[in-house]
């Protein structure tokens, strides 16, 4: 029985439900289930088929398991694009710049997301030699990729997402760290590449060279440590740009062979060689939970029918490039991951910022972990190894033969974790109450399901207004410590409490770990630059920060609606 909440259905409908041709609803969010499990399972042994299709549905409709977005709204129709994320190489030509943009809006039009890499561009001001005139450099390319994206997000299935990536070295960067707030940029996510090299110049206080993408000639250079601050005094202002610690990404590259890492898709918890794609899929942690223990024989398989769900999805999903498709048919990357954990966290009554969160953070992702990589190498002996795994790195390093280059991933979960009604990724609870701007205009009310149970069982029920109210526990009067401590928002939580949950997380995962780094509004840029430097030391792979009230629009406003 699925028991979807109203901000579910809600979304569903929006966009995920098929439609007839005048636009009528005609699916249900059951069938929508349903659809998925039977168009996924077409991968598996015709006698099989029926078996898995019935597992994988019952997944999704218990919410403990789904897979991302584009597999729910495409999987089983024409043209079914079923991946979240792409990256794509943007080369220093002009054709290679329109031939990357016209595939992003293919990619968009299915409900994907591109990263690109614009470090191979030539500066601003340089030379182009069949004109004879000057170089505009990445920023105004970027535009162009926005304003692109701008028409197309009309009509796509969701708006479409961007990350542009440029390299710490590259002689533009101090233009492209504020282009956010100068150029607008609204379809970009921006992120700065950061080579180890760059902290440790900034630690003893050295030089910092830009090179000219072509050749490496020096063209300047800059105060390492002043860089990085202007970085944090922009991300302070505006939420960004993050960081890409390359150097971490690039230690984790299971195909060195193929290439080097150079991008990020859109929210940044997934490197990609140029032309890769990745599927992600969650599991729904706070399912889970059994008499105030993590139920780890059902969550184990339930992890391994999802590293199966998304082998599937690999062999069913139609590419929308041939260059995508042999690339991911060789590496076959995947990316399960978790959502609700701080729900979890909540039913167990330990506070996010406790101690006991990040031990059990390792001891919960490092079994999924496991129980991933086992799934993925029981595939491998029944359906052969990813075809690049012979020249890969856990082959040359004498691993198992795995199905997957890579098998998990934490994602935003954004829009899952709607529809499964639960905390987002890793992320504490936004607030207590909160309305959610889901799909542009949706202004959807939410409050804590546990909270008013909670209160009544703590005999504190009357404070409840004024913690609605508030959108928080902490700091409430007449909310017993225990509630307020168990009920932590993510400002409540401090700047290094959040860094340490990513980089307990990241110690457990392949790829990256989706994680807003929030911080008050009267926090300082030295704050933010702490924050790097933290996340650097713990083995993070990036980090995004946002501090409270720097943007205008935000996609989740705190506070009491109703
Ligand atoms: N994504 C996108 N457009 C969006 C939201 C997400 O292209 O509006 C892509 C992007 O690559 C992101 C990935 O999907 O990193 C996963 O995002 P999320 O987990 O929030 O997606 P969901 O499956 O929950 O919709």
């Amino acid at each position: 029985m699925v028991r979807l909440g109203e901000n579910a259905r809600h979304v569903l409908e929006r966009r995920y439900l098929l439609r007839d041709e005048g636009g009528q609803v005609i699916e249900t969010p059951e069938a929508m289930f349903r659809r998925v499990a039977q168009a996924v399972a077409a991968a598996e042994h015709p006698a099989a088929r029926a078996l898995w299709a019935e597992r994988f549905e019952a997944r999704m409709a218990a919410l403990e398991l789904l897979p991302n977005s584009p597999t729910l709204m495409n999987a089983g129709r024409a043209h079914g694009q079923l991946a979240a994320c792409f990256v794509l190489p943007v080369d220093d030509d002009l054709a290679a710049i329109f031939d990357a943009l016209k595939w992003a809006a293919l990619i968009h039009q299915s409900g994907g997301g591109t990263g690109f890499s614009f470090s191979r561009l030539r500066p601003r001001g340089d030379v182009v030699k069949t004109t004879h005139g000057v170089a505009s450099g990445p920023v105004s390319f970027m535009r162009v990729y926005d304003a692109a994206t701008e028409i197309i997000k009309q009509g796509g299935v969701r708006r479409g997402a961007n990350m542009a990536v440029l390299a710490a070295d590259h002689p533009d960067v101090l233009e492209f760290v504020d282009a956010k707030r100068a150029a607008g940029l609204e379809n970009f996510n921006i992120s700065v590449s950061a080579p180890d090299a760059l902290f440790h110049a900034a630690a003893r206080s050295g030089g910092w060279a830009l090179r000219h993408p072509r050749g490496g000639a020096v063209v300047r250079e800059v105060d390492a440590a002043g860089l990085l601050e202007r970085i944090a005094a922009s991300a302070w202002a505006s939420g960004e740009p993050g960081l890409v610690f390359l150097d971490r990404v690039e230690a984790a590259n299971p195909t060195p062979d193929l290439g080097r890492f150079e991008a990020v898709n859109p929210c940044g918890e997934q490197p990609l060689l140029p032309f890769e794609a990745c599927t992600l899929g969650s599991v729904n942690l706070a399912r889970f939970e059994r008499g105030g223990r993590v139920d780890l024989e059902r969550l184990g398989a339930c992890v391994r029918d999802g590293v199966r769900l998304l082998d599937d999805v690999l062999d069913v999903n139609v590419w929308p490039l041939p260059q995508i498709a042999e690339i991911s048919r060789r590496n076959r990357k995947i990316g399960l991951g978790v959502m609700g954990w701080a729900d979890l966290l909540v039913a167990l009554g330990i506070p996010y910022d406790a101690p006991e969160a990040l031990a059990l953070a390792g001891e919960v992702m490092g079994f999924v972990q496991r129980e991933a990589h086992a799934a993925s190498e029981a595939l491998a002996a029944e359906r052969g190894a990813f075809p690049g795994f012979a020249s890969s790195a856990p082959a040359r390093s004498g691993g198992r033969p795995r199905r997957n280059a890579t098998v998990t991933t934490i994602a935003p979960t954004g829009t899952l974790a709607i529809i499964a009604g639960c905390s987002s990724g890793i992320e504490p609870l936004f607030a207590l109450t909160y309305v959610r701007h889901a799909l542009d205009d949706a202004a959807l009310p939410e409050e804590h399901p546990a909270l008013g149970r909670a209160l009544r069982a703590a005999g504190a029920e009357a404070a409840l207004p004024a913690v609605r109210a508030a959108g928080r526990a902490r700091g409430v009067a007449g909310v017993p410590d225990a509630v307020a401590r168990v009920f932590a928002t993510a400002h409540d939580v401090t700047p290094e409490a959040h860094v340490r949950m990513q980089a307990a997380f990241q110690r457990h995962v392949d790829n990256g770990v989706s994680k807003t780094i929030n911080l008050p509004r009267t926090a300082s840029v030295e704050d933010v630059a702490c924050a790097y430097r933290l996340a650097f030391e713990l083995g993070c792979k990036g980090i995004t920060v946002y501090r409270d009230g720097s943007r205008e629009k935000q996609v989740l406003v705190s506070g009491a609606t109703r």
